[in-house]
């Protein structure tokens, strides 16, 4: 189930795999750094840990419960770098540049057999056009981006008690990603708010 965790190492920056273990019958399952399971077709010999499984369900319940206890100062934090995001009138600067480009066509009319105005101004209008698509994409990852904070406040206010439990519903809401360093683990929410943790479970 928790194949849905992404981890990244923080040696070499590889992605971590997740593989099971069979110990002389002793059952477990680790991540380890791709670069340091193939590091004979790679040549890179990461020196980065492996991890056990409980420890990065822990280390994401732990993240989780931290954002839920702290979701008074989270939440605003996280609207502020939305808004900060979500920049100026999306329609306003639509009509704009529509205008621009009316002003522009108008003026290839009025160009006659000029060549190179003809091409000035055919320039412009691909200049236009790529900056109105520029805006229309531009939306939609803010709205995007506010969906997602919506639905990390609404997990967050769901919760009436701490996390106990791993669930697979949880990381597919909220965590982005994770990376292994020798001493931490940073989780990564979705909208770019890490929380760090120690191997030893102690914050810093
Ligand atoms: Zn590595």
């Amino acid at each position: 189930m928790a194949e849905k965790l992404f981890l990244r190492c923080g040696y070499c920056g590889d992605i971590y795999h997740r593989i099971k273990w069979n110990n002389r019958g002793c059952k477990s399952t680790v991540w380890r750094c791709v670069s340091r399971v193939q590091k004979k077709s790679r040549g890179i010999d990461c020196p980065a840990r492996t991890i056990h499984e409980e420890d990065l369900q822990a280390a994401v319940v732990t993240a989780v419960n931290d954002a839920w206890a702290r979701k008074d100062v989270v939440l605003p934090v996280l609207k502020a770098n939305v808004q900060s995001v979500v920049d100026g009138d999306t329609d306003e600067r639509l009509a704009a540049v529509d205008q621009a480009l009316r002003d522009k066509q108008a003026e290839l009319l009025e160009a006659g057999k000029d060549q190179a105005k003809i091409d000035e101004i055919g320039n412009a209008i691909v200049a236009l056009r790529k900056e109105r698509q520029n805006i229309l994409t531009g939306a939609a990852m803010n709205t995007e981006l506010i969906e997602r904070l919506d639905d990390l406040a609404a997990f967050l206010d769901e919760q009436t008690e701490a996390i106990t439990e791993y669930s697979e519903v949880m990381v597919r809401r909220l965590i982005a990603k994770i990376t292994v360093y020798d001493e931490k683990l940073t989780v990564e929410f979705k909208l770019g708010w890490r929380s760090m943790w120690m191997h030893n479970g102690i914050w810093i």
